[in-house]
C-alpha cells in the first residue's frame, strides 16, 4: 500500500512548539521525530512518534528525542532501515509499544548485543508494562498476514488514562539514569498531566452525547480510545488486522452496519481508501479521518493534539447537520 508522507511540515511545527530552547531536526527521508536541545544530556529512542512524545513532555530539555517509525505509514508492516541501528546503539534510553507492535526491535538489539538495550537492561524501556490490557489472547501470534496484534490488542495509547502510567514508566527510568534530575522530571510530568485532566474532562463531555454509537473501523485500531469514551466498534473492514476485504466481506459488513445502524466509518490514514469508501456510500455515513499516531495526519504534533484531534473529528462526524459544536 502506498505510504504518504504526509507527515513532515507538520513534524517540524511540532518540534517547535515541543522544544522552543532546542535545536531542531527533521530527517527529511524518515518523517520521525527528532528533538535535540543544545546540551541534551539523555538520548531517547523511542519507536513510535507517540511514545517520542510522552518522552519529551517529561523529559522536557534534559532529553533528546528520536523515533523511529515514520508517523503516517503503517507501523505494523515496518522494517528498519540500516540507519535505524545507529539509532537505537546510541539510545541511552529505549522506549518501545511492546506487545508484538515492534517485534522488529529485537532483532536490532540483538545483532547490538549491548545488555544495557535488552530485557531488564537499564536502557530498555516497554511502554505496555502496568497498562490494562485488551483482547488478550493466550499465545503471542507474531506477523500474521504480514502484521503483528501479539499478545494483546497494542494500540492502548490512544486511551488518555494510558498515559498516565506509561509517562510514570518514562519518569522511572529517566530518574534512575539520572537520579540528579529527579525534581526536574517529576514536574514536567505533573504539568503534563494536570493538562491531560483538564482536556479529558473536556473530551468526555464533547463524547457523551454519542455513548454507545454503533462503528465500523478499517482496522482494530480503536479498543482502548472507545472504551474510555464508551464508543462501540463492531466491525472492521480488515477481516484480519493486516488483510485486505473480499467483496464477499464488505457485502457482510454493509449488511450487519446497516442492521446495527452503524453511524460512521473510521479510517487509518495510511491505509487504502477505497473499502472504506465503498462501505461508508453504501451506509450513507461519514468517512471519519482518525490519527492512529502523533503526527499521522495534519494538526497532530503532539501527544494531547492527537487526541484532541480525534475527538473533534468524530463530534464533529457524528453531530447532526446544522448542530454542531464549535
Ligand atoms: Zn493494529
Amino acid at each position: 500500500m502506498p505510504a504518504r508522507n504526509l507527515g513532515l511540515l507538520i513534524t517540524a511545527a511540532a518540534l517547535a512548539v515541543a522544544s522552543a530552547s532546542g535545536a531542531i531536526s527533521v530527517a527529511p527521508a524518515s518523517g520521525a521525530i527528532s528533538v535535540a536541545p543544545a546540551s541534551a544530556a539523555l538520548r531517547v529512542v523511542a519507536t513510535t512518534t507517540d511514545l517520542a512524545a510522552l518522552a519529551v513532555a517529561v523529559g522536557g530539555d534534559l532529553v533528546s528525542v528520536e523515533s523511529i517509525v515514520p508517523a503516517a505509514t503503517d507501523p505494523e508492516a515496518f522494517e528498519p532501515r540500516p540507519g535505524d541501528i545507529d539509532k537505537v546503539r546510541r539510545a541511552v534510553l529505549l522506549v518501545r509499544v511492546g506487545l508484538g507492535y515492534d517485534y522488529w526491535l529485537d532483532t536490532l538489539t540483538k545483532q547490538i548485543g549491548d545488555k544495557r538495550l535488552l530485557r531488564g537492561g537499564d536502557a530498555y524501556l516497554d511502554a505496555s508494562a502496568g497498562i490494562p490490557l485488551l483482547e488478550i489472547r493466550g499465545q503471542s501470534v507474531m506477523n500474521e498476514g504480514g502484521h503483528a496484534h501479539g499478545v494483546a490488542n497494542p494500540h492502548y495509547w490512544l486511551d488518555p488514562e494510558n498515559a498516565i502510567i506509561v509517562t510514570a514508566g518514562i519518569a522511572e527510568a529517566l530518574v534512575r539514569l539520572a537520579p540528579e534530575q529527579r525534581q526536574r522530571i517529576a514536574a514536567n510530568r505533573e504539568r503534563f498531566l494536570a493538562e491531560l485532566k483538564k482536556r479529558r474532562q473536556r473530551w468526555s463531555e464533547r463524547l457523551a452525547p454519542f455513548a454507545g454509537v454503533k462503528l465500523i473501523a478499517y482496522h482494530n485500531t480503536w479498543p482502548y480510545f472507545a472504551r474510555r469514551f464508551r464508543l462501540d466498534v463492531i466491525e472492521f473492514v480488515e477481516p484480519k488486522p493486516g488483510v485486505s476485504p473480499s467483496p464477499a466481506h464488505l457485502s457482510q459488513l454493509i449488511l450487519e452496519g446497516r442492521k446495527a445502524h452503524v453511524r460512521a466509518i473510521l479510517h487509518e490514514p495510511y491505509e487504502p481508501e477505497e473499502a472504506s469508501r465503498l462501505v461508508a456510500r453504501r451506509l450513507d455515513v461519514p468517512l471519519v479521518l482518525l490519527a492512529v499516531s502523533v503526527d499521522s495526519v495534519p494538526g497532530t504534533s503532539d501527544y494531547l493534539s492527537l487526541l484532541e484531534h480525534n475527538v473533534a473529528a468524530l463530534a464533529q462526524a457524528l453531530s447532526p447537520p446544522g448542530r454542531q459544536a464549535p
